[in-house]
């Protein structure tokens, strides 16, 4: 990983869906600054099943946030599977809350607490579990 600067696994929320994180030092890094500065920590590319996420904000190999990365991949498969084809800040939330179950369903506690911390500077309001009710 050090050398190639890239990581890509199947999802562990859904293994349809190819992660792909690219770090600082890849030749495609600079091809997708310009789309993680648009899009925030990663995007989905839906027509290829691929979460391409931006490992810049993943820490350093030693303080690497594993919690961080579960937290926006299932973010980015919540885009994925409720089928978002805009960025509105409705879909952003319902992401998160998507994710939150995603999250949950794995026991990923640190990750979903991660979530529920950062929610309300995200989304403008605290998060609450009623929320999540419409995807159940
Ligand atoms: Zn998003």
């Amino acid at each position: 990983m050090e050398n190639e600067n890239i990581l890509v696994y199947p999802s562990q929320f859904d293994p349809q869906v190819n992660v792909m994180v690219i770090f600082p030092g890849h030749e495609k890094y600079d091809e997708m600054k310009p789309l993680f500065d648009e899009y925030g920590f990663g995007f989905i590319a839906p027509e290829e099943s691929l979460v391409i996420i931006n490992g810049d904000i993943l820490g350093d190999d030693d303080d690497f946030d594993i919690d961080i990365l579960r937290f926006i991949e299932a973010h980015e498969l919540g885009h994925f599977m409720l089928e978002h084809k805009t960025r509105n800040p409705e879909d952003e939330k319902d992401a998160d809350l998507y994710a939150y179950i995603l999250l949950g369903g794995k026991g990923y506690d640190n990750a979903q607490k991660y979530l529920v911390d950062s929610f309300e500077e995200r989304h403008g309001e605290p998060f609450d579990k009623v929320m999540i009710e419409k995807f159940k």
